[in-house]
């Protein structure tokens, strides 16, 4: 009779252990950026990042910085991001290869569950670093370097083999149309079939191994702003062992960062590739089909 009431009791303990589980979903997920090489300016785009990610609620954020190109190796030696004290990483960094022992530690930590979040140039970055081409599935790179991903007009998937075709580049900034791919997905629910982007480059013939990869929005690339003529990826998402590593490579100055609709993928992208699911709502701000909406400060 003791062992049923302490075996009812210990369910009854599991239960509350789920419940209060289930309501910390509300708590602030950690957001870790990091930065510090980048040809871009990171200077001017981290607190842009930093700033709307905490408005959104939902994340502490914090920034890991890495020494300037060339810094002194003790200082490198120093650089050691703690991975795996957070739920989310978001690269805004494009520089030099990372010491051996932060590579291992960046996969150990998506592969067992961890969140990666890339923009724009993080996808730029480490070309001879296997493990995180995997990840990112297709980086700025050139044509000979590996396949590359498109739409057609059917919004069909091509595959282009390497070697053929255009490889990495941009025309010259403009807002443009960014067209939702996969509605259901929980980041793109909500989310209008087609807006419009503040602007922004648009990234055209990335190239890469491009295994698992879930596209979730394109733009089209017109010829007449030097593009391809298809639609180009701007928005994927990879798994990595047990985790889960979400693209955008929209995102080049801090005011393409201010368009709400950056914003609210980037927010919603950094929480579901944490926790797998979104909370985070659709602003009523959010560009339409037309206009493109820009955060107020
Ligand atoms: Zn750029």
């Amino acid at each position: 009779m003791i062992r049923r009431v302490s075996l009812l009791l210990t369910t009854f303990a599991v239960v509350l252990v789920l419940l209060a589980s289930d309501s910390s979903a509300a708590e602030k997920l950690k957001l870790l950026i990091v930065d510090g090489q980048n040809n871009h300016n990171w200077k001017a785009t981290t607190p842009v990042l930093k700033a709307f990610l905490e408005k959104s609620g939902r994340f502490t954020v914090t920034v890991a910085t890495s020494p300037a190109r060339n810094g002194k190796e003790a200082d490198w030696a120093k650089f050691r991001p703690d991975f795996a004290a957070n739920d989310v990483v978001l690269s805004n960094y494009n520089g030099q290869l990372w010491p051996k022992p932060v590579q291992a530690s960046l996969e150990k930590y998506v592969t067992g569950g961890g969140g990666l979040v890339i923009v724009h140039a993080a996808n730029n970055a480490f070309p001879q670093w296997g493990e995180w081409n995997k990840m990112i599935g297709l980086g700025w790179r050139g044509a000979g370097y590996g396949e590359r991903v498109t739409l057609d007009k059917a919004g069909k998937t091509v595959r282009t083999a390497k070697g053929k075709g255009p490889g990495a580049g941009h025309g010259p900034q403009h807002p443009f149309s960014v067209v939702v791919r996969d509605r259901r997905h929980p980041v793109m629910a909500g989310i209008p079939a087609e807006w419009m982007h503040f602007r922004d480059e648009l990234y055209h013939g990335q190239r890469g191994p491009a295994l698992n990869m879930h596209i979730l929005a394109t733009a089209f690339s017109a010829k007449a702003k030097r593009g391809t003529g298809v639609h180009e990826p701007m928005v994927w998402w990879i798994p990595y062992g047990k985790g889960k590593v979400f693209t955008t490579v929209m995102g080049h100055a801090d005011y393409s960062m201010k368009c709400v609709g950056f914003q609210t993928i980037v927010s919603r992208g950094a929480e579901w590739s944490a926790t797998g699911k979104v909370t985070l709502a659709v602003p009523k701000t959010f560009p339409s089909a037309e206009e493109t909406s820009v955060a107020g400060e």
